[in-house]
């Protein structure tokens, strides 16, 4: 079996590779003076700058090493459940780095940039239709900045309406950023358990809707890949009650053009353009969680929205009740543009056929799993699903897996989430893995299943830049950049 094998780093910070000098002379401008003169006098550098003493092709070298002690979806398969990892089309990044584009600036005036404004525009129309939804914002930053945008129009809107709602209702299979987001936007969190198939169970629902109710907020497949078989009933039970229906839509990979949010009875819903439209995920940002409403909730909407009238594209800062702001002009453009590029090359047909493919690697790749992992919601999934690595109740069964799946050069499954199941591996294969790949996957997790000592895997990975890391100790003492390792914090 074909294995995974890094040089052995690690790589050195350039500030250890080389002593400190002026790496780059430029030539000497005669309009330096003019310039200098435009500088405040206490801006203007006395001492030379002190950076790295390195050259073009050792700075190329220290970026292509470090650039292989990472796993990314170029170098080998991630099925990073919930998360999407499908490839990014090169076509995004050859879009948004032409200079034409790469050169604006948002105070330009509105005359000046009447192309990248249709841009936007059509792209909002675009995800409009996708969720059938009638409006959408694309100012939020990522999928959770896209829920607490929606959860600050539920309130706004609750409080025009003079309704004292003040409760959200979340299943107990969730992405956790759902009651984060309502907690941040002052609602009080009502957690309400799945039933035996993993759904939502309607008779916890029913019995915690109330007036109090502003919102129940559900994704749909559900996080267990489930589609949630009664969503028209629980959009009526929600309206019934006088509450909103709010979709979370990060992973609409499994029914884009297939279903629409807006057609199950969802009055409000985000996407997240860095998993379901193919831009980047890098390193936590950027991303975009453009948010989508019905029209009863257009003037709630954060401003501006791109809007056309005639010909002409403008900025509508004018909504009555709008929320305001959440993020600076009018979103990461530059990631909504690549989500543009796909969608258009992709086009309706395309988009079909992504989900279809995503669905069916999942599926494919869940029946090549049996017997080797416990399914415990059984059946037919969307775009994941999710398996139980516990046996007899043991512990950490799902860390030592993933450990192990390192080594291949694979990346490991989403662990432990959700929580309702036993030492979870979410699995997403996405509809860009060839089928050989998902092939190899599931018999390398056969391997380290059935095969593998429990003592080989507890040295796992091996194979890596960096074995076992402590978990708890990267999360608490940041160093964030070689001031803090010069200062000895490391
Ligand atoms: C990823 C995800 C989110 C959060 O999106 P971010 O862009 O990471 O903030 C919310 N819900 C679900 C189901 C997700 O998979």
């Amino acid at each position: 079996m074909r294995g995974y094998q890094q040089a052995s780093y690690p790589e050195p910070l350039l500030i250890e590779l080389k002593e400190k000098g002026v790496g780059y002379e430029l030539p000497r401008w005669d309009g330096v003076r003019e310039i200098v003169e435009l500088v405040p006098e206490r801006l203007i550098r006395r001492s030379p700058l002190q950076i790295p003493n390195v050259s073009e092709p050792e700075v190329a070298r220290h970026f292509f090493r470090l650039s292989q002690m990472n796993h990314c979806v170029e170098a080998g398969f991630y099925p990073l459940g919930s998360c999407t990892m499908k490839y990014n089309p090169k076509l995004g990044e050859r879009l948004t780095t032409t200079p034409h584009l790469r050169g604006m600036h948002p105070l330009q005036p509105e005359d000046s940039v009447q192309g990248l404004l249709s841009i936007l525009y059509e792209l909002q129309r675009y995800l409009a239709e996708i969720g059938g939804m009638d409006e959408v914002t694309l100012q939020p930053a990522a999928g959770a900045h896209g829920e607490f945008t929606g959860m600050l129009m539920v309130r706004k809107y609750f409080e025009v309406r003079g309704e004292g709602r003040d409760e959200v209702i979340i299943p107990d299979s969730a992405h956790g950023t759902n009651p984060a987001s309502a907690a941040m936007a002052g609602f009080k969190v009502v957690e309400i358990p799945s039933n035996g198939r993993g759904e939502v169970d309607l008779k916890a629902l029913e019995a915690a809707l109330s007036e109090r109710t502003a919102a129940f907020m559900i994704t749909n497949p559900n996080t267990l890949g489930k589609f949630e078989e009664d969503i028209l009933e629980i959009s009526d039970m929600v309206h019934d009650a006088g509450a909103i229906l709010y979709y979370d839509g990060a992973n609409l990979n499994a029914i884009m053009g297939w279903a629409r949010p807006g057609d199950m009875g969802f009055d409000i819903m985000h996407f997240n353009l860095h998993k379901t439209f193919a831009t980047p995920h890098g390193g936590g940002g950027p991303g975009s969680g453009p948010v989508g409403v019905k029209r009863f909730l257009k003037e709630y909407l954060p401003v501006p929205i791109v809007v056309k009238e005639g010909e002409r594209y403008r900025l509508e800062w004018n909504l009555k009740h709008t929320i305001g702001k959440v993020r600076a002009y009018t979103g990461n453009v530059a990631v909504a543009l690549r989500a543009w590029a796909y969608i258009r090359v992709m086009g309706r047909e395309g988009l079909k056929t992504a989900s279809a493919l995503a669905t069916l690697n999942s599926n494919y790749l869940r029946h090549l799993l049996e017997g080797i992992l416990p399914d415990p919601y059984p059946g037919l999934k969307k775009h994941e699903f999710v398996l139980s690595s516990s046996r007899d109740g043991s512990r950490g069964e799902a860390r030592e897996i993933a450990k192990a799946l390192l080594d291949f050069g694979l990346h490991p499954p989403t662990v432990y989430f959700p929580l309702i199941v036993d030492e979870a591996l979410m699995i997403e294969p996405t509809e860009t893995e060839p089928k050989e790949e998902i092939e190899r996957f599931a018999e390398v997790l056969r391997r380290i299943v059935k095969e593998m000592a429990p003592a080989e895997r507890g040295r796992a990975p091996e194979r890596t830049a960096a074995g076992r890391v402590d978990e708890v100790l990267a999360a608490k003492r940041l160093l964030l950049t070689w001031h803090d390792i010069e200062e000895g914090k490391a």
